[in-house]
């Protein structure tokens, strides 16, 4: 899959569930209203969407959410698409998770050919990870980390960096991580949704971050990519791995090499643009997967150039409408 700009698509992110077990300040409001039950494709569906965009190219699969571990029946899609990795079709299948439920899932999902998972930990503070989550609590999601390392899984911690929030803890944060052989890495907070509260002020620009570490570590730019958008640094001190999710400050969309699908058969060819296609209606028309892939590709030509974010005083509102937990962040 090639689109118009000339961009290889070999990366899907599927937002399984647009569920959680959390309500982060930034990402939801705390009385969100979801998707009736009975709008979602089916755990077979979902197999078969990506059994698809595997057969049309796809080499990395990211399952996301929501939390993707509150779905019913995920580990069912673990192991259904864990064959394309022992038959050499994908070369990576991962999960981006809050970590809530991994003490449960870890040795499951290693099993089934997961090697690596990203989990989101805003804060080491556990008043302040109650307060940036509402409803989680970090050390069940520490016990989460500790049940995947023991698995064998290679974990990223991504961090959304907050004005006022967590912009004082990144140090530690650094140390921590690496000190535990994890990846860290930062993102910008993206204009998504309606949420309760007002994102100028939480809006942190990774410039400013990088400037004010580099007071007490030493940065240095490696060339080490995992298909994602971050662009990375070793820290000489910890020896460990940093990256940064620029999606404000430095945009990164003349690589985009990514789709992401929603729960209902959505298929989304910019996390920040609202044009969309339907795949859920060709993919219940038949049996056979014509009309599905006509539709794939009928999508890929119209994936936009790139995103417009902005966060200031006078472009305070959402970039798109619907929250990153309907994409999948
Ligand atoms: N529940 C899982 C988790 O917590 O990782 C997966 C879905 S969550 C939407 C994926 C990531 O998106 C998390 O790291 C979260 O912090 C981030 N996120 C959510 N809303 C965001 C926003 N408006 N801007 C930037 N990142 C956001």
């Amino acid at each position: 899959m090639v689109d118009n700009f000339g961009r290889a698509i070999t990366y899907l992110r599927v937002s399984v569930t647009d569920r959680c077990d959390f309500r982060c300040v930034y990402c939801m409001a705390e009385d969100m209203t979801f998707l009736p039950k009975k709008d979602l494709l089916s755990i077979e569906e979902l197999e078969r969407l990506c059994d698809a965009f595997i057969e049309k190219g796809v080499r990395k699969l990211r399952l996301t959410g929501g939390e993707p571990l509150v779905r019913k029946g995920i580990m069912t899609l673990v192991e259904s698409l864990g064959r394309h990795l022992r038959s050499g079709a994908l070369e990576e299948l991962t999960l981006t998770t809050n970590g809530s439920q991994l003490s449960k899932y870890a040795a499951e999902l290693a099993a089934h050919g997961v090697k690596r998972i990203n989990v989101s930990v805003d804060t080491l503070d556990d008043a302040k990870f109650r307060q940036i989550t509402r409803w989680g609590e970090l050390a069940k999601v520490k016990e989460g980390i500790r049940a995947a390392q023991a698995a064998g899984l290679a974990i990223k911690i991504n961090a959304v960096a907050l004005k006022g929030v967590n912009d004082a803890e990144i140090p530690e944060m650094i140390r921590w991580a690496h000190g535990e052989g994890m990846d860290l890495t930062l993102i910008e907070t993206m204009p998504l949704g309606d949420i309760d509260g007002d994102r100028t002020d939480q809006y942190l620009p990774l410039s400013v971050v990088r400037a004010n570490l580099m007071d007490q570590f030493t940065l240095e730019d490696i060339p080490y990519k995992t298909g994602g958008p971050a662009r990375y640094v070793r820290i000489k001190e910890t020896g460990g791995r940093l990256g940064f999710i620029t999606p404000l400050t430095h945009n990164f969309c003349e690589s985009c090499n990514r789709v992401r699908l929603t729960c209902t058969g959505t298929l989304f060819m910019c996390l920040g643009q609202e044009d969309a296609a339907d795949l859920r209606a060709p993919l219940r028309a038949s049996e056979g997967n014509d009309l599905l892939n006509a539709a794939i590709d009928e999508a890929i030509s119209r994936k936009p150039k790139g995103h417009d974010f902005i966060i200031d005083r006078r472009h305070n509102k959402p970039a798109v409408a619907r929250h990153m937990s309907v994409t999948g962040g």
